[in-house]
């Protein structure tokens, strides 16, 4: 069994398409896949789909944006239903505000230098993606202003950097409010990736919990070192979930299926068959 429970496709800020993205799984051999797209769960009929064809269990996800102590961090829901009327109103406002911070990132990229953005932004994001900052760092890297994506987000799109808006997403407790109302499981995703000193690791988990958070993602960037986070894990009671948080094939990033070792003994949420539904 190779799970991967965080993946993204051109509905949000992936390149693959829902399709293609399910073709690559079944091609590494994963044989259970969420994809989680940042606040959109649009492309969940075209992956569903096309995983019923192609034998691999699919689960229905997404990837909700958060802010915690002027901090964002993302909360995935697995196994939601897509059609719940709280979450997909809740998903189409958040959207709103992110074309808003677009709009805000573009003007700033256009007082550094850079003109243009939106449109080349909403290009790259398509029709069914909202814009999210891997669109403008896709067009940074096309317009010579960085060598890759990586580059672009540590020039420009990182906290602090010119095109950098501090956007206030929902709360957490909002989100693990509308996953659970859809009948999902509501995973923190990478809590590697906050680089929070351990008391403030400490209270977010605490919130996490309080507010209904029931897993903790474990990632490729654990690999080295799952040990702290699975003891985290294991002290608050969550379960564990893994993905990779594939959106390219790119040299570094961690490809579909690409997870660390799970220990011996963990409580996997893939391993509870009533938490994930298999369909949309
Ligand atoms: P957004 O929700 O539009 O602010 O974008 C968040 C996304 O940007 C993440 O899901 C990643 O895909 C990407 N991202 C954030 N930070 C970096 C980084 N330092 N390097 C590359 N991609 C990043
Ligand atoms: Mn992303
Ligand atoms: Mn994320
Ligand atoms: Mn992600």
């Amino acid at each position: 069994m190779r799970i991967d429970l965080h993946s993204h496709s051109t509905y949000s800020d992936g390149v693959l398409t829902p399709a293609e993205l399910i073709e690559r799984a079944s091609h590494n051999r994963v044989t259970m896949l969420a994809l989680t797209d940042h606040d959109e769960v649009g492309g969940l009929p075209e992956a569903a789909a096309a995983a019923r064809e192609a034998g691999i269990g699919f689960v229905p996800g997404v990837e909700v944006s958060v802010t915690w102590a002027d901090l964002t961090v993302h909360v995935v829901g697995l196994g939601i239903d897509p059609r719940n009327a709280s979450l997909v109103h809740a998903l189409t406002g958040i959207r709103t505000s992110r074309g808003l911070r677009a709009a805000q990132i573009a003007q700033k990229l256009g007082a550094a230098g850079i003109p243009d953005c939106l449109a080349g932004a909403s290009r790259l994001a398509g029709d069914a993606a909202a814009i999210g900052r891997g669109h403008f760092a896709r067009l940074l890297v096309e317009q010579g202003y960085a060598a890759d994506t990586k580059a672009a987000f540590k020039k420009y799109l990182a906290p602090g950097k010119c095109g950098y808006v501090a956007h206030r997403w929902v709360s957490l407790r909002h989100a693990i409010g509308w996953i659970r109302g859809a009948g999902g499981h509501a995973v923190l995703a990478h809590p590697d990736r906050y680089r929070l000193a351990p008391p403030q690791m400490y209270k977010l988990l605490d919130e996490f919990k309080q507010n209904g958070g029931q897993a903790l993602e474990i990632g490729g960037g654990l690999r080295a070192n799952p040990q702290p986070l699975l003891r985290l894990a294991k002290n608050f009671g969550f379960s564990l979930s893994a993905g990779s948080d594939f959106h390219a094939a790119a040299k570094g990033a961690a490809d579909l299926g690409d997870i660390p070792p799970i220990p011996h003994g963990a409580r996997g949420l893939w391993q509870d068959r009533e938490a994930l539904r298999s369909a949309p």
